[in-house]
């Protein structure tokens, strides 16, 4: 689904919802994150519908070092042969050097809610089923550019928690600082490592003009994305 110009949307079911986000900005491919499968696959056939081949992948950029994100990291960085970015605070969960931190291992209320996402909180904890490990290339930070994105350090939901912002597309991609699954909050509250942090994270990205959001799990916000955002920015500097 093209959510902007050149901004492809990329979801499965298995790993909370995940996105991914395929962009084109005319000259060269970026993704941000890899979605769960370990294939790669998914990314693979959306770059060959836009008509390109593995090659024109320039850039692979990761939010952060949950398992749900790094999936088609390894397989998808040996077939294209794309540079890899992350927070250098994310760079060894990212090569499988370590487990990423542990959360609550409280189920978050309403529990009609959010019972979803506590599979993962099992999973961060025990380490279910690692991810492929690979190093990354290159360590980014707040106030750097990749492809057509801006880096953000949004941190709280991890220490090296980045958002991505395409200013030509008003296009955010806030990563795991919002989620539309399984109902549109601030982050999964489990998973808030910082709450103070990620206050601070929530009303800096509400400072931009965006139409569209991208989020680490659930549908893009493409209706009223400036208006969400807002309210988002309030409800969490309420939690
Ligand atoms: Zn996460
Ligand atoms: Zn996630």
């Amino acid at each position: 689904m093209e959510i902007a110009l050149g901004v492809h949307s990329l979801g499965q079911r298995r790993g909370g919802r995940v996105h991914a986000f395929l962009l084109d900005d005319g000259h060269d491919l970026t993704v941000i994150d890899t979605l769960f499968d370990t294939d790669g696959a998914r990314i693979l056939s959306a770059i060959s519908r836009l008509g390109h081949t593995p090659r024109d992948l320039k850039q692979i950029v990761l939010t952060h070092g949950h398992r749900s994100h790094l999936g088609g990291l390894a397989a998808l960085k040996r077939l294209t042969g794309a540079t890899v970015s992350a927070h250098g605070w994310e760079a060894d969960i990212i090569a499988g050097e370590c487990k990423a931190q542990p959360v609550t291992w409280v189920l978050t209320r309403p529990v009609r809610t959010w019972w979803p996402t506590y599979p993962f909180q099992l999973g961060v904890n025990l380490g279910f089923g690692k991810h492929p490990a690979c190093p990354i290339d290159r360590a980014i930070t707040d106030g750097d550019a990749i492809g057509p994105l801006q880096v953000i350090h949004a941190p709280g939901h991890s220490p090296g928690h980045l958002a991505f912002y395409w200013p030509e597309r008003r296009a955010l991609f806030a990563g795991d600082a919002i989620v539309t699954w399984p109902t549109v909050a601030p982050g999964w509250p489990a998973f808030n490592l910082n709450p103070t942090q990620h206050r601070a994270s929530l009303n800096r990205l509400a400072g931009l003009d965006v139409s569209v959001i991208g989020v680490g799990h659930g549908e893009p916000i493409v209706q009223g994305a400036a208006e969400q955002l807002q309210t988002l920015a309030r409800a969490a500097a309420g939690s």
